[in-house]
């Protein structure tokens, strides 16, 4: 880039950096943006494909997430990063509605494409699309039903809703059941739920039927020594992110054996110590030491004696949810530990659980973490299973948290884009044609879901749009007839908040996008050539 001042050009950036300008930036950047949504676009509803990704080294998924899939690309364009980035934000904030998001974020932007080709200016989309958002956001509150934490039957749909088309149909009456328990028991007295206390662990072996909902948690590993007990009952329970090791003191300074017997009085030194150290864990007075840290040989022989279960190097989001579930601190040091500090829990057990040994930790005083183990025939099968629970997981607790949800099925999408119709007459300007553009590309996720049930997406949108005409505001797809039909009525319900995000976080991308008119690459550091930024 070169700027002419008094006929002498002067150059502000480092050689091999480019620029490109204007429509032809943003045209790029476009582009890009729906190049993800593209390659998540089939996936979206419940006849959505799967997609099978294959990673450098030969690692194989199979998915039908959103989330999972563009975190699995391996993306470059920094546009296409930002479609990433809001698939990332929805999962984050709403567990669900990832693919709605990009496939949206990817309609604005394609819907913006044609109003710049018609001389609408960027800015004035994006004031539009944002005027738009805000009435979205609004319209959907007013729409949105309230639900209960008792109110299961809604639950269970709810999370029905959030496993559909990801291969948990056959047993999903099952999953749902366990998602809705497991959701009860971890909610907090002021409503709120953390879904990190619902501990999703898998195992390959067995069929879906063996998964089962633990009060408790699930650790998959074995005690650390085969003379320690395989079953504690009223167990008083050590949590340690400390090891229990004796570490002989570093020194540089050698020490010279000058008299027979001086080995042997060094090796009985570790020993005593290592000992000590032992004894200090035994003195406390837990029968059960659970560590996020090591246990070194010696130290698990003196347990093994005291009948201690010990298990070792455990992950810490475990050691968290034990700590909750049992009522235990977690020690980071040997010294000074009281009776208060171990906690509680009527059975800690080491169990074969579809041919595998697994610690269960169960029967605590108020369990308010549990563990649903999944089991499936294949590692792909439970895989996909695993993000089916999570996602419902996340969803139920999301719903039980805001006690509100909307119907799905494109539904809210058509009443949506008939509300900011209305309300973009009431504008004028230019900006009206935004919004009546966000309107077109909300619809694009009724008439996506048809599509990928091989229903006709044009028939699908007449009839939606009528029956919305009619009155009916919970019409959406019904995939088995193709017709418009009460979602509602089958049961086919979202939380609120997934909604809301999705508009939400697509329109936030789409407008930074559009709001861009200049992008500067620098070159890539050596050892990337034939990479140049121009690339994009
Ligand atoms: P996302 O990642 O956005 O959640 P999904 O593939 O899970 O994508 O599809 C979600 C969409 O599918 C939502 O609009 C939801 O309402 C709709 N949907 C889910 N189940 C059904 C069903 N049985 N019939 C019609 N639409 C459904
Ligand atoms: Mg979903």
């Amino acid at each position: 880039m070169s700027q002419v001042l008094g006929g002498q050009p002067i150059i502000i950036l480092k050689e091999g950096t480019t620029q490109t300008r204007g429509q032809e930036a943003l045209g790029n950047n476009i582009a890009a943006a729906n190049a993800v949504a593209n390659a998540v676009r089939s996936t979206l509803g419940p006849r959505g494909m799967d997609k099978m990704l294959v990673s450098g080294i030969g690692d194989i998924v199979i998915t039908n997430d959103g989330a999972t899939i563009v975190d699995e690309m391996d993306i470059e364009h920094p546009a296409a990063k930002m479609m990433v980035e809001i698939a990332k934000t929805q999962d984050q904030e709403a567990g669900d509605g990832t693919t709605t998001a990009v496939v949206l974020a990817g309609e604005l932007l394609s819907e913006a494409q044609k109003l710049v080709a018609d001389s609408v200016h960027p800015t004035v989309i994006a004031a539009g699309y944002q005027l738009a958002a805000g009435r979205a956001s609004a319209f959907l509150d007013s729409i949105a039903k309230s639900v209960g934490p008792s109110d299961t039957a809604l639950l269970r749909r709810i999370a029905m809703t959030a496993m559909t088309g990801k291969g948990a149909e056959v047993a999903m009456d099952q999953f749902a059941d366990m998602i809705v328990r497991a959701i009860g028991m971890v909610v907090e007295e002021d409503g709120t739920v953390d879904p990190d206390f619902v501990k999703v662990e898998k195992k390959v072996g067995g069929s879906f039927d063996d998964s089962v909902l633990v009060e408790g948690i699930v650790l998959i590993k074995e005690r650390v020594h085969p003379a320690m007990p395989k079953r504690v009952e009223n167990a008083r329970i050590l949590l340690l992110n400390v090891p229990i090791e004796y570490r002989k003191p570093e020194s540089n300074a050698k020490i010279r054996l000058t008299a027979p017997g001086q080995e042997q009085a060094f090796i009985e030194n570790d020993e005593r110590m290592s000992r000590e150290i032992a004894e200090k864990v035994i003195r406390t007075g837990a029968n059960v030491i659970l560590s996020q840290k090591g246990i070194d040989d010696l130290a698990q022989h003196h347990l093994a004696k005291a009948g201690i279960l010990a298990v070792r190097r455990l992950k810490t989001s475990d050691l968290k949810r034990l700590a909750r579930a049992t009522g235990a601190s977690i020690m980071t040091t040997l010294d000074d530990i009281q009776p208060e500090s171990l906690g509680y829990a009527g059975l800690v057990e080491e169990r074969i659980m579809a041919a595998d040994e697994v610690i269960v930790v169960e029967r605590c005083q108020n369990p308010r973490a549990v563990t649903i183990l999944l089991h499936g025939g294949t590692e792909h099968a439970v895989d996909e299973l695993e993000r089916a629970v999570h996602d419902a997981v996340r969803v139920v607790g999301v719903v039980v948290e805001d006690g509100k949800y909307v119907v799905g099925g494109g539904a809210p999408e058509i009443a949506l884009a008939r509300d900011l119709r209305e309300f973009a007459v009431t504008i004028g300007g230019r900006e009206q044609l935004a919004v009546e553009a966000f309107a077109r590309a909300l619809e694009a996720i009724p008439r996506t879901i048809a599509e990928n049930a091989g229903i006709d997406p044009v028939d699908a949108l007449v009839a939606l749009r009528a029956a919305h005409e009619a009155g009916d505001r919970s019409a959406g797809i019904d995939i088995l007839s193709g017709e418009a039909s009460d979602m509602e009525a089958l049961g086919i319900v979202e939380p609120l908040r997934v909604k809301k995000q999705a508009i939400a976080s697509a329109t936030e991308a789409a407008v930074m996008i559009l709001r861009i008119d200049d992008i500067i690459a620098s070159s890539k550091e050596q050892g990337s050539e034939g990479e140049a930024a121009g690339d994009y």
